[in-house]
């Protein structure tokens, strides 16, 4: 008798254990070391500019992250879980879960490596030097880099209106905001090169300030002792839009834009 309520005890007590741990590992498993992204950066480079997503699903796959909002309204940067809009202006204010993104990458970021790179460097060096300590170039990492910026040139995008025209010619019309030794952080991913066209190959900056105030996409910078976090994704999720738009656009005969070009 003895023997079997200690039985019932331990079974009790492995099920009890399992139903408060299991649930919680399962859903960390599937959100965590995982890349999201919805819609593919060639869809955006050719012009489909109409939100698929809106930010309180988006939340569901990541706490941090980059992309743009609905008809190309700027730049977007998700930190913390709170995910905020840098319009043309150069002004950051906090996305609505109801605005939606045609295309952005997140994830749930959970830094593993810690990369200190020592002296002043030009994003282009920030760049080369990761690139020669990166444990292995075949799987995209997210990058966060908090603290002070002796220099960050930054660019955002104007709203768009139809008939949509490609990136690259949206891109004419950026502005571009220079800030000096600023406080904030960097959110971004280096993608492998193998995934050109489904995400934006190499690395990929956004940034916010200290205070939330303004930011963009990174398009040059100074770096002085960058304390760079990396994780890398071992999973990679791709939600293609369900619209009529996306349906239409050319793929087969569509090229990703270079996003880095700055008109001079
Ligand atoms: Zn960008």
């Amino acid at each position: 008798m003895k023997l079997k309520r200690y039985l019932w005890i331990t079974v009790l007590s492995i099920t009890v254990l399992f139903g408060i741990i299991l649930p919680g590992r399962t859903q960390q498993h599937s959100s965590s070391n995982t890349l999201f992204q919805t819609s593919t950066f060639n869809a955006l480079s050719i012009g489909v500019y109409q939100g698929n997503t809106n930010f309180k699903e988006l939340k569901k796959s990541g706490n941090f992250g980059l992309g743009t909002v609905n008809y190309l309204d700027g730049e977007m940067i998700g930190l913390d879980g709170k995910f905020y809009q840098v319009k043309a202006d150069g002004v950051a204010s906090v996305i609505p879960d109801s605005m939606t993104s045609p295309f952005a990458t997140v994830t749930f970021f959970k830094p593993q490596r810690l990369i200190n790179l020592e002296g002043q460097i030009n994003y282009q060096q920030l760049q080369q030097s990761l690139d020669q300590r990166l444990p292995t170039k075949n799987y995209p990492y997210a990058i966060r880099i908090q603290g002070n910026f002796p220099y960050l040139k930054l660019r955002s995008v104007p709203k768009q209106t139809l008939p949509y025209r490609p990136l690259a010619d949206a891109l004419k019309e950026q502005s571009i905001f220079e800030l000096r030794n600023v406080n904030g952080t960097l959110v971004g991913f280096r993608i492998p090169k193998y995934m050109q066209g489904v995400n934006v190959n190499g690395y990929h900056f956004h940034f916010i300030t200290a205070n939330r105030q303004t930011g963009g996409h990174i398009v040059d910078g100074q770096f002085q002792n960058a304390k760079v976090e990396l994780d890398s994704l071992a999973n990679v999720e791709i939600n293609l839009p369900k619209t009529a738009e996306f349906d239409q656009a050319d793929l087969e005969n569509s090229k990703p834009t270079k996003v880095n070009r700055v008109k001079r």
